[in-house]
């Protein structure tokens, strides 16, 4: 059930209405949006009577949602959610790409890729201090000292960073030093992991499963908004295909829309996994724009022979300045303001 309330309302009739919820039973959970203000009472509603909020004045309109995931749904926030990354806008009108290295893999190989892509016109910088490999005999990241390689990078950029945590431990460790904390397709049923994150103030970006269905995906998000942050961001990266012979995934492009229409969080496409080879990136990138995303995350190599994991899916800096002049005509089509590092100062000043 949500309860719509009009912008104006008394603070102290708001605690009123929460106390009144809890005493029938319920669990209120406050979303304050742009235009309004949501509660949304999870729990045994079924009993509650429509009836009981007739005496709130403030109240708009009072209704049952019959979808399993209450806080996810486009009905809390109608216009949808904006998440502020250090200025950068993820949602609504606003567009922006993140984009880096699939792994940090040194000091100079990092700084090297962050500087290009800034120059280029990605907002926030990508890279993985903790990979999560199908192989124990890959390369499993820098750790601690990715993380402060990647602080590094901020700093000389200005550019937050979002990279991914495995555990719980990582999480931890990562609170200090990343702006958006990953959550990739392995972890997205990590229920126990969803739990922790819902206690943490720290933007998620929450990957879709391999073969994650979207009331899995949106229930997973659920478990993070349930826990009290509302800060999640869903990133589409390709589900399980049965052709791997040209393509890694196949990146479902139908879910843009969906997702659009059921739920009210920014939606990231990633077509350098939904895909798996370069030549494909950048088409997908430009379709997903189109498609409705809110964010693209891009993986870029100036060394893609020598990186130590995905390097058949990374764009070269030249790729990526080419696809970022052409997402920025579609972005004047499709009606998106594709904030650049230039345009973002633009917004914030
Ligand atoms: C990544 O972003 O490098 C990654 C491992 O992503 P995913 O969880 O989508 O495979
Ligand atoms: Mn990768």
């Amino acid at each position: 059930m949500i309860v719509v309330v009009k912008k104006g309302y008394k603070k102290e009739n708001i605690q009123t209405l929460l106390k009144k919820i809890e005493e029938l039973g319920g669990h209120p959970h406050v979303v304050e949006g742009k235009e309004q203000l949501t509660v949304s009472v999870l729990g045994k509603t079924e009993k509650i009577s429509l009836k009981y909020f007739e005496v709130f004045p403030e109240i708009e309109n009072v209704m049952r949602i019959s979808k399993p995931f209450k806080l996810a749904s486009k009905d809390v926030i109608p216009e949808g959610t904006v998440i502020d990354v250090k200025g950068v806008h993820i949602g609504q009108n606003n567009f922006c790409v993140m984009a880096g290295p699939c792994s940090v893999e040194s000091e100079d190989q990092t700084l090297r890729i962050a500087r290009a892509v800034k120059k280029m016109g990605a907002t926030v910088i990508r890279g993985g201090a903790f990979k999560p490999r199908s192989s124990p005999y890959s390369f499993q990241g820098l750790g601690k000292k990715g993380l402060e390689i990647l602080q590094m990078a901020s700093r000389e950029t200005g550019l937050p960073i979002v990279s991914e945590a495995m555990d719980l431990d990582g999480v931890e460790m990562m609170m200090d030093y990343v702006d958006i904390i990953q959550i990739g397709a392995r972890n997205m049923q990590n229920f126990a992991l969803l739990k922790e994150l819902g206690k943490i103030d720290k933007p998620i970006l929450l990957k879709r499963g391999m073969s994650a269905t979207v009331e899995e995906w949106l229930m997973s998000a659920e478990y993070i908004l349930a826990g009290g942050n509302h800060k999640v961001i869903l990133c589409e990266r390709g589900i399980r295909t049965f052709d791997t012979q040209y393509s890694r995934n196949t990146l479902d492009l139908n879910i843009v829309p969906i997702l659009k229409s059921l739920t009210h969080l920014p939606v990231v496409v990633d077509p350098s996994h939904g895909t798996g080879f370069r030549h494909l990136v950048s088409p997908m990138a430009i379709a997903g724009m189109a498609a409705g995303a809110d964010a693209l995350i891009i993986e870029v190599h100036d060394k893609p022979a020598e990186a130590l994991s995905d390097g058949p899916q990374a764009l070269l800096p030249s790729d990526f300045e080419v696809l970022m002049s052409k997402l920025e005509k579609v972005g004047e089509a499709i009606g998106k303001t594709f904030q650049t590092e230039i345009s973002k100062k633009g917004i914030a000043s």
